[in-house]
């Protein structure tokens, strides 16, 4: 594509950003779909975030992902938001239009289309999720509000499992929620009542890649859909228990990509071109 006069900005705002893999995904987006957009990364801190949402909206930006530690930082800045972003707490996501800014979350959004595309629908299963941060914290409200029937959060920290309880409880109540210490005793039975166990620690990614949240797949039953947030390593080992019991093994790679594509929608009003992207940012995969 060749930047001209018309060509409009779309921002990444976070710190660090330099590993990250969304200009190459948006930017070969751009290009094959002939969209005049450019997709920069610029660090930045909460104490730069002022002057850095000034400039976007200055600059007539189309729009600006944000990643750690800017998620919650950038809400008081937002003109308005969606109603999951706004009951998550956290935003990945803002359009700016007419210099008014508003907020989406499309993290849960994307883990869920990953699942859809392995031919895994969350209506009505019961999931078990590992971890209680700001990733947990997302795909949990949507995974309530796209209907499962049943989520169990485990977290080492219990208070935080908790905080998550509470808000689907509150906000969903359609969807059963519960919330225990993440022990391997604790673990046992929910595994055997799961239908889709999900991994939102860093264990298993650098430098814990030989941690795993389970000793060994001797819980594990060919029937149970394992996946995991990290998408480096490719298979963490956790994944690699679910492929030596025969689960169905799904990588962070494709939330990766279909949140990024629901990004690019949210801006362009398209489809990103996900096959494409995938070949170009994920050649392994
Ligand atoms: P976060 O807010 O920092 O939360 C980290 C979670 O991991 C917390 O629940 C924490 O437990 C738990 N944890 C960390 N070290 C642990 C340990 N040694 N033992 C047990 N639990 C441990 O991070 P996040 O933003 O939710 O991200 C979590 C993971 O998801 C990261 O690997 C990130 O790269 C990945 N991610 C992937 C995508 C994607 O598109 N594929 C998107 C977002 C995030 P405590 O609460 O007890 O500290």
């Amino acid at each position: 594509m060749e930047i001209t006069g018309e060509t409009r900005l779309v921002a990444l705002l976070g710190d660090p950003v330099g590993h990250s893999l969304s200009p190459r995904m948006h930017n070969t987006a751009f290009a094959h779909l002939g969209l005049n957009y450019v997709y920069l990364a610029f660090r930045s801190n909460e104490a730069e975030l002022p002057a850095a949402v000034a400039a976007l909206r200055a600059l007539n930006a189309k729009g600006f992902n944000c990643t750690m530690p800017l998620k919650k930082a950038i809400l008081p800045f937002l003109d308005d938001m969606s109603p999951a972003a706004r009951m998550i707490g956290s935003v990945n996501t803002v359009t700016i239009e007419d210099g008014r800014l508003i907020g989406h979350n499309t993290d849960g959004t994307g883990f869920i289309h990953d699942l859809h595309n392995h031919g895994v629908e969350v209506k009505g299963t019961r999931i078990l999720i590992v971890g209680a941060g700001g990733a947990a914290r997302g795909l949990c409200v949507q995974l309530a509000l796209d209907g499962a029937a049943e989520i169990v959060i485990a977290n080492r920290s219990l208070e935080k499992a908790q905080s998550i309880r509470r808000l689907i409880a509150s906000h969903i109540p359609a969807c059963k929620v519960e919330a225990i210490q993440l022990s391997q005793g604790e673990l046992a039975p929910r595994i055997a009542e799961a239908d889709i166990f999900t991994n939102t620690t860093a264990l298993g990614m650098h430098p814990h890649e030989e941690a795993c949240v389970i000793p060994d797949s001797s819980l594990l039953r060919p029937s149970l859909v394992m996946t995991d947030l990290i998408y480096i390593p490719g298979k963490t080992v956790f994944l690699k228990l679910a492929e030596e019991a025969g689960c169905t093994a799904i990588n962070g790679s494709g939330m990766l990509l279909w949140q990024g594509a629901e990004a690019f929608r949210i801006w362009t009003g398209q489809d990103m071109p996900v096959e494409l992207v995938r070949k170009k940012v994920f050649p392994d995969n």
